[in-house]
């Protein structure tokens, strides 16, 4: 307790500072030049073949700060698709639309220990406590529970909380991404239908399916990551206008989720070296919230083995331990 005050005192003063001297900025582009040769330790995900003709070099840093301030630096305003940066969003709409107990009789919380799109669980029979919201088995469920007549009203009303959390009402779908995934996500159809076998869906694969890949393919900038996760730090209130948006018990669901189980099976080493939740994705996108505090949105597209942006972890760890941003 002392240390966490300590620490948020001075970090404090280091925000007083930055503040109107423009030293924000001046770390931001530090720590992102420090960082920029680990993009050529990692690969883009070609498993998605229109993933693969993304620029591996590009890296970019956004933060949006209580004071309403946003600094930022690098390949900032690229667009990417959010791919599985979108799944707290799955998440939060399915509470929203279901509410806890209904999300929670579906799907689990607790950390796999295996790949996002794992399919090896035929030593058991698949239930709600072998999966979580984070993996794609999680997020094809949840899916189900966001309210809509038809899969094309349940994937506007999750655009939508998008544009609203973002700020940016012209959010929208990559046709190429969606399109190229939508031909070859053949293991997620795996998923879909082992998911109906064991009578946890009901809905038609290829409707559900259809929800969930034109989520994945929503396409973003650093800023808007940024602006999302700053409201998932708020705890469900907007930090500006102070707007209610979702209940703050519901952001509490899904910044534990995160922090378990949003980095996939680096999560344990992230939460040592960063501290805080944050969602990755095979886009190259993380989405990173330091609760009360400030929301981070990173782009770099070189992904090391688990899937999660190489040069984009190092970025957080090094702001991380500058700002003493860890929770922990
Ligand atoms: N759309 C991707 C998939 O389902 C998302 C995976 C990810 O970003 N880890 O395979």
């Amino acid at each position: 307790m002392h240390c966490l005050r300590v620490c948020s005192v001075k970090s404090a003063l280091i925000l007083q500072l930055h503040k109107g001297t423009n030293l924000m900025n001046d770390l931001l582009e530090q720590i992102l030049a420090d960082c920029t040769p680990y993009t050529s330790q990692g690969h883009v995900a070609t498993y998605i073949p229109e993933l693969a003709n993304v620029d591996p070099d590009r890296i970019g840093i956004y933060i949006s700060l209580p004071d309403g301030t946003e600094h930022f630096a690098g390949n900032c305003m690229d667009l990417f698709t959010m791919q599985s940066v979108v799944k707290p969003l799955i998440l939060l709409q399915a509470l929203m639309d279901s509410g806890i107990d209904t999300v929670r009789a579906l799907v689990g919380v607790e950390a796999t220990g295996k790949p996002f799109d794992a399919f090896n669980y035929s030593d058991q029979a698949l239930t709600g406590a072998h999966i979580n919201p984070m993996i794609n088995t999680g997020a094809i469920a949840l899916c189900t529970l966001i309210r809509g007549e038809t899969y094309e009203e349940k994937f506007s009303r999750l655009l939508e909380l998008a544009r609203h959390l973002a700020e940016n009402p012209e959010l929208c779908v990559d046709e190429a991404v969606y399109e190229s995934e939508k031909l070859t996500g053949n293991k997620n159809r795996a998923l879909a239908y082992l998911l109906t076998a064991y009578g946890m869906i009901s809905d038609p694969v290829e409707k559900i399916l259809d929800c969930y890949f034109k989520a994945c393919s929503i396409s973003v900038n650093c800023r808007d990551l940024a602006k999302i996760a700053h409201v998932f730090a708020n705890h469900g209130i907007h930090p500006a206008t102070w707007e209610h948006l979702f209940p703050a018990e519901y952001a509490k669901y899904v910044n534990a989720t995160l922090a378990t189980c949003g980095m996939y099976d680096g999560s344990g080493e992230f939460a040592l070296e960063v501290g805080f939740p944050a969602k990755s994705g095979v886009g190259g996108g993380i989405m990173a919230v330091a609760p009360t505090r400030m929301g981070i949105g990173i782009f770099s597209p070189a992904l090391d083995k688990n899937g999660n942006s190489v040069a984009g972890i190092h970025l957080l760890e090094e702001f991380s331990h500058r700002m003493y941003l860890s929770i922990f």
